[in-house]
């Protein structure tokens, strides 16, 4: 009931597409029963838990904040789904996105941009008074980051405990240091994509939304496993539930720092909170040395190549004949097709759409989508190397600054800052390895920053371990 009132209370940060009350109530009302007659209870039993509106859930609309799928209705839950229901847990309603999940803002969905609750806070609403050039109050807010921005204004805003989201490239760790929040991107493999609509099916991931890490683990505790119905996950085995340990110990660990992420456009505050970071390993008798990922620069560019390769691919389907939208020109089948995806897709989904075809032509495709393959390959080795030197976690920023405003943000090439931003956490989709953003001060302005840890690949409660001693 609190939940559901703050999300109300909450309306204007734009945070859900659509609020499933009645289901929520529903099952609140069975979890308590559960508990009252001494039933066993799951792992996740009357916790409110919110899911970003690109997983398919049964019977509830699922839109990808896209007109192409407005009114769309999956007939099954995505196997997450179905497995924090399965534990217990009370559905929320939907969150919002960039369109398809495309973007790092949560500017660009058919619903409208998310706001990120911490433009409300009075720290940051008394530094603005003083600031001569801040504009007026209403259009005076600050991006969510994205493209999870509306799972992760849902859990900033206290609306829920913890919400799914999802990672091709940073969508889940962005948000989260944007919104003071932990943002834990799994190892590919070791969490189902069965029901979560693709952008990049060798990249994404289901992501973790939460307020601290123990809770990230209790969540992935819920969600990993192998399912018959992703190929891609794999028989990892996993303790359940999910526990990590209250005391670790970090003296025998190695830190590596990578060089090549120590770019000019990191910001000042980021940088020192960086270094901070590392000191304090260092104090606690951890090994701290600079590693070198050396192909770090190819990898915003190689990302686009096999991003939009994959989503010309993906988009396929959206026809007007299977799914959601179909327009009202019925001159012909091509005529029809054309038409349908120029009114259903937002520009910068279309915008992919034309270069992903643009690199898999017959002439481009060595070139460009086997170059980018390659280039992907030696990304990865980074890495392998790195923690073949005996790294156990790298520790880096995950964005290079905290989050700008509204204005600012759509004031310059939009696109070109969302692909700058995402440069330190991008190659780690590439890698398929885990990785964790967590929050770890205010900056001068009040707000969070968040530092990232990455993994060797399905060591996921070593990370989780390593973050959560830090916290
Ligand atoms: N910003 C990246 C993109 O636009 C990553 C998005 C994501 O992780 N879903 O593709």
């Amino acid at each position: 009931q609190k939940c559901l009132s703050l999300i109300k209370k909450t309306k204007f940060l734009n945070a859900y597409i659509t609020v499933s009350e009645e289901v929520a109530l529903k099952q609140a009302e069975e979890s308590e029963k559960r508990y009252k007659t001494g039933q066993s209870l799951g792992d996740l039993d009357g916790i409110p838990i919110a899911v970003k509106d690109n997983f398919s859930t049964s019977g509830i609309e699922t839109t990808c904040a896209s007109n192409m799928l407005k009114g769309y209705i999956p007939p099954y839950n995505a196997t997450v789904v179905q497995k924090l229901l399965d534990q217990g847990a009370l559905l929320m309603g939907k969150t919002n996105l960039d369109e398809f999940a495309m973007g790092s803002g949560s500017t660009d969905g058919v619903f409208g941009p998310v706001k990120n609750p911490w433009s409300y806070s009075k720290q940051y609403r008394e530094k603005r008074k003083q600031n001569p050039h801040s504009e007026n109050e209403d259009s005076d807010w600050l991006i969510t980051g994205g493209s999870s921005g509306g799972s992760a204004a849902a859990v900033s805003a206290f609306t829920c405990y913890a919400a799914l989201g999802s990672d091709t490239g940073g969508s889940t760790r962005n948000p989260a240091a944007h919104c003071g929040l932990v943002g834990f991107k799994p190892s590919y493999g070791l969490v189902s994509r069965h029901g979560l609509i693709p952008l990049v099916n060798s990249m994404d991931v289901p992501g973790i939304l939460t307020r601290c890490v123990d809770d990230a683990a209790i969540v992935l505790g819920a969600l990993a496993g192998p399912d018959p119905r992703d190929s891609t996950t794999v028989h990892e085995p996993i303790n359940k539930p999910f526990m990590l340990p209250s005391l670790a110990d970090v003296s025998k660990l190695c830190i590596g720092i990578p060089k090549e992420y120590l770019v000019p456009e990191l910001s000042s505050e980021v940088q020192s909170l960086w270094s901070k970071a590392a000191d304090l390993f260092e104090s606690e008798g951890a090994k701290v040395i600079e590693v070198s990922l050396p192909h770090t620069s190819y990898s915003i560019v190689c990302y686009h190549v096999l991003c939009t390769s994959e989503v010309a691919s993906n988009m396929a389907r959206f026809d007007g004949l299977q799914y959601g939208h179909r327009c009202d020109i019925d001159v012909s089948t091509e005529a029809m097709y054309a038409a349908t995806r120029r009114e259903g897709f937002n520009d910068v989904v279309r915008g992919r759409i034309l270069s992903g075809n643009f690199f898999l032509l017959k002439e481009n495709y060595e070139n460009y989508f086997v170059k980018a393959q390659k280039v992907r390959r030696l990304i990865a080795n980074d890495f392998v190397n790195a923690f073949n030197s005996g790294v156990d976690v790298l520790l880096t920023p995950t964005t290079l600054s905290e989050a700008v405003p509204y204005l600012e943000f759509i004031k310059e090439d939009n696109r070109t800052r969302s692909a700058q931003d995402d440069i330190f956490t991008q190659a780690v989709n590439m890698a398929g390895l885990p990785a964790v953003s967590i929050p770890v001060a205010l900056s001068n302005q009040g707000l969070p920053i968040g530092l990232q840890f990455i993994g060797r690949a399905f060591c996921d409660q070593q990370l989780l371990t390593v973050a959560k001693w830090f916290e």
